[in-house]
């Protein structure tokens, strides 16, 4: 009877400390992870680019881990989800936004003059510029109108899109 008594409450403590230290790892992970959104549009001499369609899209559902997979880790820096062309996921430190433009497979670094804008400030070598949570980036290929700047997207509208996608 004591013996039972004994063995039971160590199975107890055991099953608790394997519980709470999963528990921990899972939060620590979840600390870790990396997701966060920002808002973008390229004009090219003046034309607003359409992103929305599906070439452009990972299809991969988002958040699955894949591991040992470097092409992956790229693609996780930046990528776009469900038909929004406007809104980028970052799912990996050290995005910058061409990587973005790298995963979807835009040609951006042409012969022509590119000129940037974060939340409608200048600013130099934008493609090396790192992508952060909820700004707003301009990119003009060719001719650049800041007068373009005030259809730059929105918090509100990053925000939307967040509430959209709860997976993403
Ligand atoms: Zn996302």
């Amino acid at each position: 009877m004591k013996q039972k008594t004994i063995i039971f409450l160590l199975l107890f403590v055991f099953v608790i400390l394997v519980g709470s230290l999963f528990a921990y790892f899972k939060l620590f992970k979840k600390a870790k992870d990396v997701h966060y959104h920002a808002g973008f549009q390229v004009y090219v001499d003046g034309k607003l680019q359409d992103f929305s369609g599906a070439k452009y899209m990972l299809v991969k559902p988002c958040g699955k881990e894949e591991k040992g997979q470097e092409e992956d880790e790229q693609l996780e820096k930046a990528h776009l989800h469900d038909g929004v062309g406007d809104v980028v996921h970052v799912e990996a430190e050290g995005a910058k936004w061409k990587d973005l433009f790298q995963n979807i497979n835009f040609n951006i670094s042409d012969k022509k003059q590119i000129t940037g804008y974060v939340n409608r400030k200048k600013i130099e070598n934008i493609l090396d510029y790192p992508i952060k949570s909820y700004d707003s980036v301009v990119i003009f290929i060719g001719k650049a109108d800041e007068k373009l700047l005030k259809n730059s997207v929105t918090k509100k509208r990053i925000i939307e899109v967040e509430k959209e996608n709860r997976n993403c």
